[in-house]
């Protein structure tokens, strides 16, 4: 692989806070005025590790935790509710330049997920670990752990209990409109970086799908299909309907695609969105490759998004 050389190499981060039916006329001024605040927040904490020279991978999670603290998202802090009326959430982080990947899944009592996922990759033989034994594993790494009451928020349990009821009204009609669609709520967290010493990292955060089955697993905690990095292709981190990303494989084929078929990364994320389309699929993704070229890419109503490079003004964007 050709060496890059540190002093001429940009760096980009590209974030997003979930894909879904995010119009103007369901997002107040206030609300849009607060996602653009805390996607501003995240990208300037990651910002000033990328211009100081820190990795890519330390970008990544610095930036994923400051959105799973924000009740405003889908992950840490503001997850959504399980069939169960609890919070089950994924995570996961991969390092571009050694193909090391780290992922907990189901996961109802570690603040921080994301660095949870890194504690896998960096400390443990596996690549994922799910449940409860993430949740040993996690505690004695030493991540802050929480009672599972912490991920509690009034709107999220408010959001349950209508999409419940909109399913369960659903299920008795047989009708499945996209009305009583769950992916209507957004807010999985992800971000992908690329650091001034070449290097890409890619991390997702979700608590999933409202009303999820109890231990449903998405896309975002499954290397290659939610999350992935490869210096030699990109780093790409989804949002949507996991089950879609996970068929499509969708991570790793637009960093397959960058690497063999050597197309832009523009043309790449739209041929793996149009894939999920065409399986009646929706969401979004983002993506960096190693010249900083990026893509943010949805085919839902809008994605919460943003980006940062070496000018280091944020820019962040929610509506098409
Ligand atoms: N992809 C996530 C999942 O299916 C949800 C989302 O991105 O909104 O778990």
């Amino acid at each position: 692989m050709a060496k890059v050389d540190s002093t001429t190499v940009p760096f980009r981060l590209v974030i997003h806070g979930g894909a879904g039916a995010i119009d103007r006329e369901s997002v107040s001024a206030q609300s849009e005025q607060e996602y653009r605040d805390a996607l501003t927040a995240a990208l300037v904490a990651g910002r000033d590790i990328l211009a100081g020279h820190g990795s890519a991978m330390d970008a990544v999670v610095a930036t994923v935790q400051i959105l799973e603290d924000c009740p405003l998202f889908n992950a840490g802090r503001g997850a959504v509710f399980n069939a169960d009326g609890k919070n089950e959430l994924d995570a996961a982080i991969m390092d571009g330049r050694t193909l090391a990947a780290g992922a907990v899944a189901g996961v109802t009592k570690i603040k921080n997920p994301i660095t949870a996922a890194r504690l896998v990759l960096a400390e443990s033989k596996q690549v994922m670990l799910a449940g409860e034994g993430a949740e040993r594993f996690a505690a004695l790494k030493g991540a802050v752990m929480v009672s599972p009451d912490y991920f509690f928020t009034e709107q999220r349990s408010a959001d349950f209990l209508r999409v419940k009821h909109l399913e369960e009204l659903a299920d008795s009609v047989g009708d499945h409109s996209p009305e009583v669609d769950p992916d209507r709520i957004a807010g999985t967290v992800g971000a992908v970086a690329l650091d001034m010493h070449g290097d890409l990292a890619a991390g997702t955060s979700t608590g999933g799908i409202t009303n999820k089955r109890f231990g449903r697993i998405g896309d975002s905690p499954i290397i290659g299909a939610g999350t992935y990095a490869d210096n030699e292709g990109c780093a790409v981190s989804a949002t949507g309907k996991g089950e879609f990303f996970i068929r499509v494989v969708a991570a790793h084929e637009l960093s397959a695609l960058i690497k063999y078929r050597h197309i832009s990364i523009t043309e790449g994320a739209e041929l793996v969105i149009e894939k999920i389309a065409n399986l009646g699929g929706q969401g979004g993704l983002i993506a960096v490759d190693r010249a900083g070229r990026f893509a943010m890419t949805f085919n839902s109503i809008g994605m919460y998004r943003g980006t940062i490079g070496a000018d280091g003004n944020p820019e962040t964007a929610i509506f098409r």
